[in-house]
């Protein structure tokens, strides 16, 4: 028997592996298992070449349990090793600089464990004792290994009459749960599914008699042929579904697949596919798995596809990607932004392919397709660029259009005196019914934008695209949205215009951060007599902070009380009866204070008239101070004013009806107010 010390120039391996790989136990399976399907492979290679004559066999690969001997053994029957190779290959671990690296990635299990080709001594994460039990292809003698976790192994020639290689875990008193069928069947489906060699895992169990029994059929627990490894061309439809379901048995059927087949100047395959989502659950759920020839490395492939398309489903496969190194290296390397960019460029190439050939079918699946492609534009401008070609707009009657296509189809109607194009835009159709109605009745088409970032994608595509400005419907009154001349001016006189001010804004409702800020506007008789419509770019700032994060400025504006115009349609019949009866009502208290007010007013001017050109230190003291008493006195005046309005104003329940019919066009009124309003109507009618 031969005795020896493990190669290794630190001290002793084990505890580093025991103590720092703790994390990632579990794939201490994925390495021994594809070291035994490298072994298989480099049979097949040897046979098919001739450089190995004997019986190939079956060469299905094992594992198997035993709870009462407390072992887990993975048997292959490749390559196996003679003496030698086991003094090369195992005994000797090539470990340079192995400290400063260990320090360095001790988070990082796959690091380490790729890093060294320490593969095989992952073993030790889970097992006091591991044995070689392997006879070479070649005639050398059969060789049993034994390595109890020291440094020290024993290593000597022992019976095995068949070609291949046991390794034998004596799975220690911590790591129990290794010994549990459900444990191990669990990390071989996720590891190792897709393997390119037969994994048998125990025996297949049928149901007979509401009992499970033991068939004698091997479980094979992969798909050596998974769909991505196969050519595009042997593949249907069909194939492609049927995958997808392999990799995803809960999830709903796809949208479409892009098979993924790149070997200059790197080496890559796969299939991603686009999901079907319908709420952030399923966004979590199931991610893209990333192989290294066909063994299971990660789902989390953030830095490798670009941000946006981590929402995909599928699986991508490269030797190429350094699986082996940390995440912030992965984000740097050439190889890997290629790659991304590559994948950009596949999901791009084929999305305007089916927008090309299939017009019909990709508008109706827009409305699952838009977070990816809207996210996408956002993010990356090259797909920007290929993206506005087949992004579609959809108009509140459901049709939709390239962003090309939209501006022919408005241009001629909806361009402005500055020449600006205006997109009109509602953001629900039902809450904005109104507006939508009176665009529509201008002449003007109204797009729905109701995505999750549009408001986002509404700034980009009125930076990228010049005079074009988006404006949500209730922005403004109808004959303001799209501005063509100036407007017409309000044939009120200042007098009328306060009071129709004062009427209105002492019945408002006081709303919890709501400001009204009433307007007059000469609109259409037929027009609405009053409606309330909130500023574009106020309101726009306070959807970005609600979806914007961190921003400071943006927070400032989520802070800020909605404000609202109110604005008073000075040309509706309404609106003059409204005056004449104030008129009527009022013009005995109001004429002499609008006289007195015109009195001090009149002093005011002569005053501040004498001193225009002076600065303020050279104005008398005195006449400062008849100033201030001028100001007083005016102030006072006009509260006494707006008081008579108010109290007018009280006894005509008209005006709150005109207001709360406004707020109900606008999905304000709610509540108290609400059952208020439908009680006024009613005596209304009476
Ligand atoms: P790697 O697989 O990266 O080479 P490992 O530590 O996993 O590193 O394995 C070290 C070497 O041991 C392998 O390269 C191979 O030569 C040998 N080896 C391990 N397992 C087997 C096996 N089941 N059959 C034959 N050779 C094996
Ligand atoms: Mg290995």
């Amino acid at each position: 028997m031969a005795k020896g010390n493990i190669g290794v120039t630190t001290d002793n391996i084990f505890p580093v592996i025991k103590k720092f790989l703790y994390s990632d136990h579990e794939i201490f399976l994925r390495e021994l298992v594809s070291n035994a399907v490298d072994a298989t492979q480099k049979l097949k290679t040897l046979a098919s070449v001739g450089e190995y004559q004997g019986e190939v066999g079956d060469l299905q690969v094992e594992v198997k349990l035993d709870a009462e001997a407390g072992t887990l053994t993975i048997s292959d029957r490749g390559v196996g090793m003679t003496a030698e190779e086991i003094e090369k290959y195992i005994n000797q671990i090539a470990f340079s600089g192995a400290t400063d690296f260990l320090d360095k990635y001790k988070e990082d299990a796959n690091a380490i464990i790729g890093h060294f080709g320490l593969g095989f001594y992952s073993a030790f994460m889970v097992a006091k004792q591991v044995e070689i039990f392997t006879k070479s292809y070649t005639d050398a003698p059969a060789q049993h290994w034994s390595c109890d976790g020291s440094p020290e192994y024993t290593l000597e020639a022992c019976d095995k009459a068949e070609r291949g290689t046991d390794i034998v875990l004596h799975i220690d008193d911590d790591n129990k749960d290794f010994l549990e069928e459900a444990r191990i069947s669990g990390l071989l489906t996720k590891y190792c599914k897709f393997l390119p060699v037969p994994i048998a895992f125990g025996t297949k169990k049928e149901w007979k008699d509401g009992k499970e029994v033991e068939t004698n059929e091997p479980n094979i627990i992969n798909n050596p042929e998974p769909a991505w490894t196969k050519k595009p061309a042997d593949l249907k439809d069909e194939d492609y579904a049927n995958f997808y379901r392999e990799l995803y048995p809960y999830a709903e059927d796809p949208l479409f697949h892009i098979h993924l087949n790149v070997d200059y100047p790197f080496n890559l395959t796969g299939i991603l596919y686009f999901p079907r989502i319908k709420n952030n659950i399923d966004l979590q759920r199931n991610k893209i798995q990333l192989y290294c020839n066909q063994v299971f490395v990660t789902d989390s492939v953030e830095g490798i596809v670009p941000d946006f398309l981590t929402l995909l489903h599928g699986v991508i496969d490269s030797p190429d990607i350094p699986l082996n190194v940390s995440r912030s290296y992965l984000q740097s390397d050439q190889n890997v932004k290629k790659i991304s960019t590559h994948i950009t460029k596949k999901v791009a190439d084929r999305l305007q392919e089916i927008f090309k050939n299939e017009r019909a079918s990709f508008e109706e699946k827009w409305d699952a397709l838009r977070i990816f492609i809207v996210y996408g534009m956002l993010s990356d401008e090259k797909f920007y660029d290929r993206a506005k070609e087949f992004a579609l707009l959809q108009n509140v009657d459901g049709k939709a259009f390239t962003f090309t296509e939209y501006k022919d189809l408005i241009s001629v109607e909806q361009t402005d005196k500055d020449g600006n194009v205006i997109y009109l835009y509602a953001t629900n159709a039902e809450e904005q019914h109104a507006y939508i109605e009176a665009a529509k009745n201008k002449g003007y088409d109204v797009l729905l934008m109701d995505g999750q970032l549009d408001i986002h994608w509404i700034s980009q595509l009125e930076q990228k695209n010049e005079k074009s400005r988006f404006v949500r419907v209730d922005s403004d009154v109808v004959e303001k949205l799209i501005v063509k001349a100036d407007a017409p001016k309000v044939t009120l006189n200042a007098e009328q215009q306060t009071a129709l001010t004062s009427l209105f804004q002492s019945q408002l409702p006081k709303l919890n951060k709501t400001e009204f800020l009433v307007t007059m506007e000469q609109l259409g008789a037929d027009d609405q007599p009053i409606v309330i419509t909130q500023n574009e770019f106020m309101r726009r700032m306070k959807d970005m902070s609600a979806t914007g994060g961190g921003n400071p400025m943006m927070s400032f504006y989520g802070e800020m009380p909605d404000s609202y115009n109110l604005v008073v349609n000075t040309a509706h019949p309404l609106v003059d009866v409204l005056l004449k009866e104030e008129d009527a009502a009022c013009s005995e208290k109001i004429n002499p204070l609008v006289d007195a007010i015109g009195q001090l007013e009149k002093r005011r001017n002569e005053i501040k008239d004498t001193h225009k050109d002076k600065k303020d230190e050279e104005v008398p003291q005195a006449e400062k101070a008849e100033l201030e008493t001028l100001d007083k006195q005016i102030g006072e005046l006009s509260a006494q004013k707006k008081t008579v309005y108010a109290t007018f104003a009280a006894t005509q329940p008209k005006i709150k009806q005109l207001i709360d019919i406004a707020l109900l066009a606008n999905n304000m009124l709610k509540g108290k107010d609400l059952s208020d309003f439908v009680k006024r109507s009613i005596s209304l009618l009476k």
